[in-house]
């Protein structure tokens, strides 16, 4: 089977946009409000001839024990299922108690975690990214999945991991 790289990362950091850019196409559904569901969450990807599957946890949300208990919920199942986790930021937010919950999880995990700081737009945003190293997940990759930039250093990154 292909190596499995699961997308975790609370509502709105954009997690679908980033699979959209990873795998070059328009699948995932992007929303401005946060929480909503889809079918399918299983996508095929492709960077320097080697394939792999994404699966964007954010179309599961079981929505039970409140946001942050799915959120958490979500990164247990997907730690599980997954070669390789992408935890995605919103760096222009920080970090909050659902994020919290998720890196305390991952930080149990023998998985490998990469840690990817979205809506980095521009170059003056990269100081809130590398603030994330606070979080103990190494290098946080900056990022912006609206318009790619950062996306194949991250890439490179996932690769290695897989
Ligand atoms: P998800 O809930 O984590 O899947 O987030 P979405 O991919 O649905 O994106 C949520 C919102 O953030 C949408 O309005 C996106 O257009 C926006 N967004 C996603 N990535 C970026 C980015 O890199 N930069 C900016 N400025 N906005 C982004
Ligand atoms: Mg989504």
């Amino acid at each position: 089977r292909l190596p499995i790289l699961a997308v975790v990362g609370r509502p709105n950091v954009g997690k679908s946009t980033l699979v959209n850019r990873i795998i070059g196409r328009r699948e995932a559904v992007v929303q401005d409000v946060p929480g909503v569901t889809r079918d399918r969450v299983f996508y095929d990807a492709d960077w320097n001839g080697r394939s792999f599957q994404l699966v964007d946890t954010g179309g599961w949300d079981p929505d039970a024990k409140g946001l942050g208990g799915s959120i958490a919920a979500q990164a247990e199942i997907a730690v599980g299922l997954a070669d390789a986790v992408l935890f995605v930021v919103d760096a222009t937010v920080g970090i909050t108690d659902s994020d919290e919950a998720v890196v305390r999880i991952l930080r149990r995990s023998d998985k490998p975690v990469l840690l990817a700081a979205n809506k980095v737009d521009d170059l003056r945003q990269e100081g809130e990214a590398a603030s994330l190293w606070q979080l103990g997940l190494g290098e946080p990759y900056p990022v912006s999945g609206l318009h790619g930039r950062g996306s194949g250093d991250l890439l490179d990154a996932i690769l290695a991991a897989l």
